[in-house]
């Protein structure tokens, strides 16, 4: 199949056409020409490479009524994405080869990204034993991200030792940084607000503690950490330390810390309760300047739907977390495009080269993740729309459920078209063929 998008920007920069055949970008130039092309018009749409997502809640198996494979693989592509790591807290626990091999085969099924299943580090996330890390491994899903995310690997001893193993595996140990002694009952940033409004803090020093540790843990065995959803001005400046001294640290941010503060409590709406919670203005600045700067190397969705019965409740009974895929550029865009803290070449960077470096999904070949634009390279791309803004309406959301934080607010850049291997998964109307 032969396709050819004309001009488009890549990376915002001069107008091109993409050449595309047999699943590869081909040609990237001026007044390219192809007889029996599929013709996508893109004349002032951004053109960057397929997003990588570190950090996405599939939920099944076990609560296909909040989310399918395929439905948010479905959300994925509309965010832009071409592959995600699907987390490992499902219903059985993805702490097997045959839980990674089933998730893994419903991707493929779907067909509308990668879906690259993460290994839980311990048996049933319980922080008492290691999983089948190597197991995991090996299996046709090739997992080289591990986390019991939701859950802290709060065992110093254990910690220790899964990065060990995993250092031989050539994976990556993605911690949740949640030192659970400090955040019983936590319902909300710890601060002059959470007093005011009642509810149970989470302490910044509680994820900073953690952080703190395991950058040390992993420079004592050499092996590579990944931070997930940093959300505090303290856990930047710890990174910051730790990369200067060369330990082999990673860290992701959330859409949802780059935007939102605790601000949005007031109003005791549980769309706004979440894992990291929502800190403060201080906070939000110095995650944004810490993705600038590279010392916070990816944005991470933390994509986590929730049943309308699990979330539409109380603040204290409700679940934590948020919808993410869709939106995630838009606010990326919003927040680090639109206030000159990043630029494009950046955000590719962010959102796509650098996540798929930290899972091992940058190798050559075809089904590679986060190459660059160029001759030769798969054709995941997407094409997004820097100038519409649109209010966001959780009823028109491809994901199962309904719980995203935007819900009424206006964000700027409209994913116009996602390919996969040049399979549009995602193909706007705008794009006229
Ligand atoms: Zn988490």
């Amino acid at each position: 199949m032969t396709l050819l998008i004309t001009g488009a920007r890549p990376y915002g920069e001069d107008a091109a056409d993409i050449l595309v055949e047999d699943g590869r970008i081909v040609a990237i130039g001026e007044d390219l020409a192809a007889t029996g092309a599929e013709v996508v018009r893109a004349a002032g749409l951004v053109a960057l490479p397929g997003l990588v997502d570190l950090h996405t809640h599939l939920r099944e198996p076990g609560r296909e009524d909040a989310e399918t494979v395929e439905t948010g693989s479905r959300a994925a592509a509309l965010g832009g994405y071409t592959a995600v790591h699907a987390m490992a807290n499902t219903d059985p626990v993805a702490d097997t080869a045959g839980v990674v091999e089933q998730v893994w085969r419903l991707g493929q099924q779907a067909g509308l990204v990668d879906v690259v299943p993460v290994g839980a580090v311990t048996v049933g996330l319980a922080g008492e034993r290691l999983a089948e890390l190597g197991a995991m491994a090996d299996s046709a899903a090739r997992v080289r991200v591990f986390s019991d995310d939701g859950h802290c690997v709060a065992d110093p001893a254990l910690m220790r030792r899964a990065l060990e193993y995993v250092k031989a595996l050539d994976g990556v140990v993605a911690q949740h940084a949640e030192e659970p002694r400090l955040t019983v009952g936590a319902q909300m940033h710890e601060g002059d607000r959470s007093a005011r409004l009642g509810l149970t803090g989470w302490p910044a020093a509680a994820e900073e503690a953690i952080i703190a540790r395991d950058v040390l843990l992993a420079d004592h065995v050499g092996a590579r950490l990944h931070v997930c959803h940093v959300s505090t001005a303290g856990s930047v400046e710890i990174l910051r330390w730790a990369k200067s001294r060369g330990v082999q640290v990673t860290a992701e941010v959330t859409p949802h810390h780059l935007l939102l503060t605790d601000e949005c409590a007031e109003g005791y709406d549980p769309v706004f309760k979440v894992n990291p919670p929502l800190r403060t203005d201080t906070d939000v600045q110095a995650v944004r300047l810490g993705l600038a700067e590279g010392v916070i190397d990816a944005v991470a969705t933390d994509h986590a739907p929730h049943a309308v019965e699990d979330k539409e409740t109380e603040w204290a009974s409700a679940r934590p977390g948020m919808l993410g895929l869709e939106q995630a550029l838009s606010v990326v865009v919003a927040t680090m495009v639109e206030t000159g803290l990043l630029d494009w070449r950046g955000v590719a960077d962010r959102m796509s080269a650098r996540p798929a470096a930290i899972g091992r999904l940058d190798g050559g070949g075809l089904h590679a993740h986060g190459r660059p634009l160029a001759p030769g390279e798969p054709a995941n791309l997407l094409l997004v729309d820097p100038g519409t803004r649109a209010v966001v309406d959780p009823a028109a959301l491809a994901s199962r459920s309904r719980n995203s934080p935007y819900a009424g607010r206006e964000l700027p850049g409209r994913v116009v078209a996602t390919f996969l291997r040049g399979v549009p998964t995602v193909l706007d109307g705008k794009a006229q063929k």
